[in-house]
């Protein structure tokens, strides 16, 4: 298999011969908040799949509602107004969910990168039912991750991310993320960083002219970027300018949505209520491809009250609305509501907040800590004055021992990202901790 893995997978991020000196794992099975791989190896998986395993590798009143709906009925397409039972009463539980974010329809995906697309599209065509089509240009900050496609990667503040691609869509302007540990404003003090994002934003939006700006997206707390926890201001403020402007708010609710920065949304740590919100990841926690582009407010009073473009809007999948992942979505939220999961990612994210910072104190190869409920991430440095960036080989180093040690983690450039399962126990934030531990002195 891991042969195979080398010469038959297109692995954009790993090199086939890189692959063959040193196989990445293979993966054959998963109980609770762990992974057997193919060696027989089983592992607590620190990664959670990819942020998405919220409620572990066994919930077995997901597997049980697959299986029902599988025998009920597979498949059946959401285009064109045709719709089925779980992706309705999904769309309606959606709506109580996010109900706090004035959130009321759902426009079914199949993740992430689908749920950004159609929110870029949303708000592009928002605009033009308002008669003011010259705002077609989206904001963005940088070291925001928004998926794949070519609208979210024109978004996308990561050059990797990019750069391969151009020229992406036009019209795209990025501004500094609120990032403590390194940002042009040499601020650390993260309330001020926020203020000074925050101009940015606005001092940008006055250069292009508010009245071609469709848009700014953010994640409330950025993921794949490096975990990087914008002080609360900083959305109460974005959301204040976007007001001023009249320029709508995306909340890429992808990997916060559900729980996992300890809050149901990323957006409630503000208090913020967002124009769109993009979710996915956790919504069936893994066991299912969906994602949703959620609307709510003006935004859909728009549409509600628009009736010339209907039938003209050329836009759906076909695996909108699946009745499987609904099915699949549905059993997810109430075992995480019932579990009560974004209280726990609080108290576990807490836990390991300090295990973390102890990290930090024990050894000079972690430059920074930052966390935020189950996200957390550990920037690696060759020397912490210079900050210059812990190299590929130490990555690799401290991954491996960890997975010696029976943790499995991700290597994101130079940091070490940690989104654990939110079913996480005491004992398993301690494992996540001694194995974090043996990997740093490893290296
Ligand atoms: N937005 C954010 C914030 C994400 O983290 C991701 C995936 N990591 C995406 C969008 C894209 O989601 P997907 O990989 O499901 O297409």
């Amino acid at each position: 298999l891991a042969e195979n893995n080398a010469r038959h997978i297109w692995h954009p991020m790993a090199h086939p011969a890189e692959m063959q000196a040193s196989p990445p794992r293979v993966i054959m099975k998963g109980e609770g908040v762990h992974v057997t791989d193919v060696d027989g190896r089983t592992v607590l998986d620190a990664v959670g799949g990819l942020w998405n395993v919220n409620l572990g590798y066994s919930c077995d009143p997901i597997k049980q509602a697959i299986a029902r709906q599988l025998d009920a009925l597979p498949y059946y397409s959401g285009f064109r107004g045709t719709s089925t039972g779980p992706s309705i009463e999904l769309a309606w539980e959606l709506a109580q969910w996010f109900e706090p974010e004035g959130m009321t329809r759902a426009f079914f995906t199949s993740g992430g990168s689908d749920s950004v697309e159609t929110a870029l599209r949303l708000a592009r065509q928002y605009w033009k039912i308002r008669g003011q089509g010259d705002r077609v240009k989206f904001l963005a900050l940088k070291k925001g991750y928004h998926g794949t496609h070519f609208g979210g990667a024109s978004v996308n503040g990561n050059a990797n991310f990019r750069r391969n691609y151009e020229p992406l869509m036009p019209g795209v302007f990025h501004i500094p993320a609120p990032y403590a540990y390194r940002n042009p404003f040499d601020e650390t003090d993260p309330e001020r960083l926020a203020r000074l994002c925050a101009r940015a934003l606005e001092d940008e939006i006055a250069f292009q002219g508010a009245d071609t700006v469709a848009a700014f997206i953010m994640e409330p707390v950025l993921g794949a970027g490096g975990v990087v926890v914008p002080h609360p201001s900083f959305m109460t403020l974005v959301r204040e300018i976007c007001d001023r402007h009249d320029i709508l708010l995306i909340a890429d609710e992808v990997v916060t949505g559900f729980g996992r920065a300890g809050e149901w949304a990323g957006s409630r740590i503000a208090k913020v209520k967002p124009d769109m919100m993009t979710i996915a990841k956790a919504i069936t926690s893994g066991y299912f491809p969906l994602g949703a582009t959620l609307i709510g407010g003006r935004v859909a009073e728009v549409f509600e009250a628009d009736r010339t473009s209907f039938g003209a809007i050329g836009h759906g999948y076909t695996y909108s609305g699946h009745p499987v992942g609904c099915a699949a979505g549905l059993a997810a939220l109430a075992e995480t509501r019932r579990l009560d999961l974004a209280r726990n990612a609080a108290a576990r994210g807490e836990e390991l907040a300090s295990v973390l910072e102890a990290l930090k104190v024990k050894h000079a190869l972690v430059g920074d800590v930052r966390y935020k409920g189950l996200m957390a991430a550990l920037e690696l440095v060759s020397d912490r004055t210079t900050r210059k960036a812990a190299g590929k080989a130490v990555m690799t180093a401290v991954a491996d021992a960890a997975y010696e040690a029976g943790v499995m983690l991700r290597v994101s450039g130079s940091n070490i990202i940690l989104s654990p399962p939110l079913v996480l126990t005491p004992k398993d934030v301690r494992t996540i901790g001694e194995a974090l531990d043996a990997g740093l002195a490893a290296a």
